[in-house]
């Protein structure tokens, strides 16, 4: 009787062992992921998300943390941030060690503090054959995108870093435009021309976008005539392109047996930060979460096949839930604030800047912050980006899902 309990407890025990592993390679390395998402809210750090949480609460009047799109992903990290030259880092050296897995000094793009260039991984998967896009909410040639495709020895060399755009032979760039269209001293070759002569079809909006999808290589901006980043949340009008729009776009455009890379930066909550804005920085870490949410519907489809990954660069602002005394947190008083103080006079930015106090948001700084900043994750390898890691692991571990050398 025993000897046959026994043969009954090996066979389980092998049943068991044989799902198991075939759950490991279902989940595991053994099945890469072809559709990759890298989003990176910049300046957007735990407080800030935690803040745009309790503000979707405080509009139901709950006192609670409504998730965002990405906050209910299973896996999620912490990540160090620090720069090759100093403990707080800013957004050129992140994003060169974001899209690298390089340190470097403040104010360098994808070079190494020598001035050597380094190669982006949007460049290591595409020579896989694999598409590319790179998106985000400010201009295009500025430091968290350009480091995906750009390298200078100062972030500041707008039309430098812009004319490596075409060169990179990506398939999808949207969003922004240039921040120096003709150069620094305006007597440069329109960059539009430069991306048309580049074999680029420049789309403005979406309807232009929608005449030319599918087609070749496509840079998509904003309509002529309106500022080159986009629009904060706050201030978006009628007809004016947003963060999620550009993203559907890229997925649209992108989308086939190769499989797709997509970085996608929602710039404008560092620039919310630095200007201590609270309810547009709130509102833009909301519109951020819109845009992870058409990756994610896009995750629900190919669930087996999708890897979404949301981070950040750094925080800015050194952002509060509360400040001097007291434990309260009232951010219904923010709502008079209809516009970011971005576009306000200063008598009005004046008297934002009162409501932030009595919703007791509290800053620290105009700057960035050294605090950690989270990861979420989702889909396949998505584990590998649980636990502590380094700003310079997040691209090694999306090279080694994807089964890409280093
Ligand atoms: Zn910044």
């Amino acid at each position: 009787m025993k000897k046959r309990l026994f043969a009954t407890l090996m066979v389980i025990f092998a049943i068991v062992a044989t799902v198991n592993s075939q759950q490991f390679n279902r989940r595991g390395p053994m099945n890469p992921p072809k559709f990759v998402f890298l989003f990176i809210g910049d300046g957007m750090g735990l407080n800030q998300v935690s803040m745009a949480e309790a503000y979707l609460s405080a509009q139901k009047g709950e006192v609670a943390n409504e998730a965002l799109s990405f906050t209910k992903f299973p896996v999620m990290g912490m990540s160090t941030t620090y720069s090759a030259n100093s403990y707080i880092t800013c957004s050129s050296a992140a994003g060169t060690a974001l899209s690298t897995g390089v340190k470097t000094n403040n104010g360098m793009l994808g070079v190494d503090p020598q001035g050597n260039k380094l190669e982006s991984i949007s460049y290591k998967i595409h020579n896989k054959g694999i598409p590319v896009g790179i998106v985000s909410s400010v201009t295009i040639d500025h430091a968290t995108p350009a480091a995906f495709y750009a390298n200078s020895t100062s972030r500041n060399n707008y039309y430098e870093i812009a004319v490596q755009l075409p060169q990179s032979g990506f398939e999808f760039f949207g969003g922004g435009g240039f921040a120096q269209p003709t150069g620094p001293d305006k007597d440069q070759k329109d960059i539009y021309e430069v991306l048309e002569e580049g074999g680029y079809k420049v789309a403005r909006g979406i309807k232009e976008y929608s005449a030319i999808r599918g087609q070749g290589k496509i840079a998509m901006f904003q309509d002529k005539g309106k500022e080159a980043d986009l629009p904060y949340a706050i201030d978006r009008k009628g007809g004016d392109l947003c963060l999620a729009q550009v993203v559907a776009a890229a997925i649209d455009h992108l989308y086939g047996t190769k499989g797709f890379f997509i970085m996608a930066e929602g710039g404008k909550i560092d620039w919310a930060g630095h200007s201590n804005d609270g309810k547009t920085n709130i509102l833009e870490v909301l519109d951020f979460a819109t845009s992870v949410q058409v990756a994610y519907k896009f995750y629900e489809k190919y669930p087996n096949e999708t890897l979404i990954i949301v981070t950040a660069d750094h925080e800015t602002g050194g952002m509060m839930l509360g400040r001097e005394k007291g434990y309260v947190l009232d951010l219904k008083q923010v709502d008079p604030q209809e516009a970011s103080m971005a576009v306000s006079d200063d008598k009005t930015k004046e008297e934002f800047s009162i409501l932030n106090k009595k919703a007791n948001i509290g800053w620290t700084t105009t700057s960035h912050t050294g605090v950690a900043v989270p990861v979420y994750a989702i889909g396949a390898g998505s584990r590998q980006f649980s636990g502590r890691m380094d700003n310079t692991d997040i691209p090694k571990k999306i090279l080694s899902v994807m089964g890409i050398e280093e």
